[in-house]
């Protein structure tokens, strides 16, 4: 069967024609219409709805993070060229009037500039971690949380954002409890998506979490079966990940010092849905137009 649309470029031109993306001068940035939002918002709330630790603290967060908690994700030794560092300007009257000079003379004014003490965001988890209790209790600390993520990305296909919003059930404790998590997560992930019309299938990633040395590892990884995707087909080109379930075993329980009740790092997983790259593939599998969508669709979401 094929997709949709043949290619990323008739998609994007689609969206950009019926108004729900406005793009900008940059690949990767758009805005979103008033409607597109309310089916992004209407999709958050039923994600939500499908909770089933319901004493899970709830968590949006901010598009930024403290750059020393970042550095503890090794993100930055696993993909950092999609890595986003925030600069500001901490300078004296005089630097201030430098900066104004090469401005104005089309010069480089952004080595006034010194890296900030936060960076943006890569993964929704990230901002959880060092929030969480360092002992971990032995029923496992779980959150239900939600935010914007940035990721260097480049292209002209709309699913491939700079910027984008995560929705993620986590749990971290014991191997099994992450285990248990990500693996009953998965089921219902399924459930969810298919239930709002989307037909996705489930793969394992072959991206490494962690460090370049991870990279090399990719084989072990595939093998271990640490990332499923979720992945529909938008255009005939390559399939488009649409959410991830996710075990990340020790690694952020040892970089955030976090242990479980028999002293051992603990273990982590999340189920991650992408709002923006899930609203799209609903747009791309009802068509462009809302009030054709399926009524239980649309009832699910509210809009
Ligand atoms: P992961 O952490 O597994 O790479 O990403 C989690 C989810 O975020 C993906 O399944 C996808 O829905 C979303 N995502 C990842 N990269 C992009 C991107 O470049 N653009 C958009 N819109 N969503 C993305
Ligand atoms: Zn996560």
């Amino acid at each position: 069967m094929s997709a949709p649309y043949a290619a990323p470029d008739d998609f994007r031109t689609a969206v950009l024609d019926a108004g729900l993306l406005v793009a900008s001068a940059v690949d990767g940035v758009y805005q979103l219409s008033g409607e597109f939002e309310d089916v992004l918002q209407g999709l958050q709330r039923h994600l939500g709805s499908q909770r089933v630790d319901h004493d899970a603290p709830r968590r949006w967060f901010p598009p930024v993070l403290p750059r020393a908690e970042f550095l503890r994700t090794d993100y930055v030794a696993s993909f950092p060229d999609l890595v986003g560092s925030v600069d500001v300007f901490r300078g004296s009257d005089a630097e201030h009037k430098a900066l104004l000079g090469d401005l104005e003379q089309g010069c480089d004014w952004t080595q006034h500039l010194e890296p900030a003490e936060i960076v943006l965001s890569s993964a929704g988890c990230h901002s959880l971690y060092a929030t969480l209790p360092a002992q971990i209790p032995d029923e496992a600390s779980r959150a239900e949380i939600c935010g914007f993520v940035f990721r260097h990305e480049s292209g002209p296909d709309p699913t491939r954002l700079q910027s984008f919003r995560m929705y993620e059930f986590v749990l971290v404790g014991t191997p099994e409890q992450a285990l248990g998590h990500r693996d009953s997560w998965m089921p219902r992930a399924l459930a969810v998506l298919e239930g709002l019309g989307l037909r996705p299938r489930v793969e394992v990633a072959h991206d490494p979490f962690f460090g370049r040395a991870g990279r090399m590892l990719v084989a072990g990884q595939v093998e271990a079966a640490l990332k499923y995707e979720f992945v529909v087909d938008i255009t005939d080109a390559t399939g488009t990940a649409i959410a991830s379930a996710n075990y990340q075993q020790d690694h952020f329980g040892r970089t955030f010092s976090l242990t479980t009740g028999d002293g051992q790092p603990a273990h982590g997983a999340c189920m991650a849905f992408g709002l923006e790259r899930t609203t799209l593939a609903l747009y791309a599998a009802h068509g462009l137009d809302l009030a054709a969508w399926p009524a239980d669709v649309r009832a699910a979401l509210g809009c």
